[in-house]
């Protein structure tokens, strides 16, 4: 028997439902979906989760379509999926939550007496971290940008998520994300490897949906939930990404996509106004590799146009 919120899952079956956080003005009740597939066998409790974003599409649909291909009469252990955590957000279309506004990855741990967003973490961390031994979170660039294909790993959390990190299977590793608050930060606190994969964003694409069902049968191989050989590169390039904001609103256009290499002074993009001046130029302040690209043409003083990495090494698994 395996148990998570309100469900109970026999060994080598299935099922599905909600763990409870509140209820919407008309009277639904809100929580976190779940999907649970129950080994027949003994092994580690593997956590995907999509959607903290409501905007980002191709990893909530990837959780759905690679949880159903898991036939639960030869799985070793349990995989938990949350195919969408931040169901207001998604009704909303945006990045943060419709009920207060909240950018659910920035609030972690989360508060149970506080606000829908802050009900929403804390819950996730009392009744989710828990249970389970590992946490895949998957996103995309969102509405308004594009990634390259990479995994963020956490600095000072080599040691604990390295392994799934490198099984995701992108070249490219960020180590960091500054901030805190994220998924990843409960579960790496409570000794458990946590990563997060970003792909994709802008519109939902099924190549994308693609890459992260790659990425999850490939971390089930590599936790051994699943038979098959890991699929591991030669060698990972680590990076860290500086986010380059606009002083000026204007309309944005880009010269290089995510994941292009750029040497020091390249022109990654511009702000023009209605008349066609240049207002503003982003230029390379180093040889490095474009993270994630503005897609949205519409830039107001102080938004984001553009990640852009330093290569910090190689990695070798
Ligand atoms: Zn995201």
């Amino acid at each position: 028997m395996y148990s998570i919120g309100p469900l109970t899952v026999a060994r080598g079956e299935r099922a599905q439902g909600l763990i409870p956080v509140g209820t919407s003005s008309y009277g639904v009740e809100l929580g976190i979906p779940l999907i649970v597939v129950n080994g027949a066998e003994d092994g580690p409790v593997l956590c995907v989760d999509a959607g903290v974003h409501g905007d980002e599409y191709d990893g909530q649909e990837a959780i759905r379509r690679a949880l159903a291909e898991i036939d639960p009469a030869t799985l070793r252990g349990t995989v938990v999926g949350i195919p969408c955590m931040n169901t207001p957000a998604f009704e909303a279309a945006a990045r943060a939550s419709g009920i207060d506004h909240l950018n659910l990855n920035r609030i972690f741990p989360g508060d149970p007496e506080g606000s829908y967003s802050q009900r929403l973490a804390a819950t996730f961390v009392e009744q989710v971290v828990p249970v389970v031994d590992a946490v895949v979170d998957l996103h995309t660039g969102g509405a308004y940008g594009e990634i390259a294909p990479l995994v963020i790993l956490q600095g000072g959390y080599e040691d604990l998520a390295t392994d799934i990190a490198l099984a995701a299977g992108h070249e490219l590793v960020w180590k960091g994300g500054k901030w805190g608050g994220t998924v990843r930060h409960p579960v790496l606190a409570a000794g458990k490897p946590a990563i997060t994969i970003e792909c994709g964003g802008a519109t939902y694409r099924e190549a994308n949906v693609e890459r992260h069902m790659h990425s999850i049968r490939n971390i089930l191989r590599s936790l051994k939930m699943i038979d098959g050989e890991v699929e591991l590169r030669d060698t990972y390039t680590a990076v860290t990404g500086t986010f380059a904001r606009s002083s000026n609103g204007g309309f944005f256009v880009s010269y290089a996509e995510p994941g292009e290499n750029c040497k020091e002074g390249d022109l990654i993009g511009q702000i023009v106004d209605h008349y066609g001046n240049t207002l503003e130029e982003v230029r390379a302040d180093w040889d490095g590799i474009v993270l994630w690209v503005r897609r949205i043409r519409t830039v107001r003083s102080g938004d984001e146009v553009v990640i852009f990495g330093a290569v910090e090494g190689e990695i070798k698994p």
